[in-house]
């Protein structure tokens, strides 16, 4: 068994991009971080040795969010590591844009697991573990369009208001145990997710926001550390957008 003297937090999908940043600035906070990644396995290294270099520590934790087994599997290796589990960032998603007439049912299907139901699986067995010690903090990183929908993603903006709702249901559900459950909606931020939009569709979103350009993965970060610490250690079932003012 390791004999680990921080508290753990398990990130998912944190070899880019949002949950990246998430994992450097939880590991700068204290916390070992667990990084989850599906394929990219350079990425995450290059996110552990940036960990590293800044006095952090940290380590992979590869499964697909979206696979019951692979789920329940990472969280016994995370069991036997002799630390608690304090942190969970459901992180990790996908988005597969297109209208209506044209969605696909295997791309409503892969939308809704790997966005929402994985969510859901990683919180009943972080759940678990940290009902053991009474203390935890489970984050969703939803979106802005699960609150206020978009043209053309119609199963994304499902999924996302779905990680709301499951938010507020579970925070009730646990707030006996000291677990604290939110949910983190962010609004257009620079990753290689918005990378793949036209400088064109670009531009149109950033008139439509108050503050007038896209937020960065550290904007997200910060807010979930604090959510995640003991700083807030008062706010469970809340929604928190982080979005520039696009939706108010
Ligand atoms: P991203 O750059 O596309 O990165 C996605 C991450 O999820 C990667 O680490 C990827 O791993 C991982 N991942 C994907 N499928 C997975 C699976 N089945 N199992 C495990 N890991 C998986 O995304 P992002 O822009 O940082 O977004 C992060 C989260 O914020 C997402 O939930 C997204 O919906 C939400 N969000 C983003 C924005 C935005 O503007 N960017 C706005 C609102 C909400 P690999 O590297 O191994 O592929």
């Amino acid at each position: 068994m390791n004999t680990l003297t921080k508290p753990l937090a398990l990130v998912t999908g944190a070899s880019r991009g949002i949950g990246a940043a998430i994992a450097q600035e939880l590991a700068l906070n204290g916390y070992h971080v667990l990084i989850n990644y599906i394929s990219n396995e350079a990425k995450a290294h290059e996110v552990a040795r940036a960990i590293e270099t800044a006095g952090g520590s940290s380590e992979l934790l590869r499964f697909d969010v979206s696979n019951e087994a692979e789920v329940t599997q990472a969280f016994e290796q995370i069991a036997k590591k002799g630390a608690p589990l304090q942190v969970l960032v459901n992180n990790a998603g996908i988005s597969e844009d297109g209208l209506i007439l044209r969605l696909k049912k295997e791309s409503l299907d892969r939308t809704l697991q790997t966005n929402l139901v994985s969510a859901v699986l990683c919180a009943k067995e972080a759940a678990k573990l940290m009902m053991k010690s009474r203390n935890g903090s489970i984050i969703q990183i939803s979106s802005v369009v699960g609150e206020m929908g978009n043209a053309g993603q119609v199963s994304y903006s499902a999924a996302k208001a779905g990680m709301i709702g499951m938010t507020k249901s579970l925070a009730r559900e646990l707030s006996s145990r000291n677990i604290r459950v939110n949910a983190v909606t962010p609004g257009y931020i620079q990753t290689d997710m918005t990378d793949a939009l036209t400088e064109t569709q670009k531009s149109a979103i950033t008139q439509n926001i108050p503050l007038g350009y896209l937020g960065t993965p550290q904007d997200i970060a910060h807010v979930v550390t604090f959510l995640a610490g003991p700083k807030g250690r008062y706010i469970t079932g809340q929604v928190i957008g982080v979005n520039g003012g696009l939706y108010i």
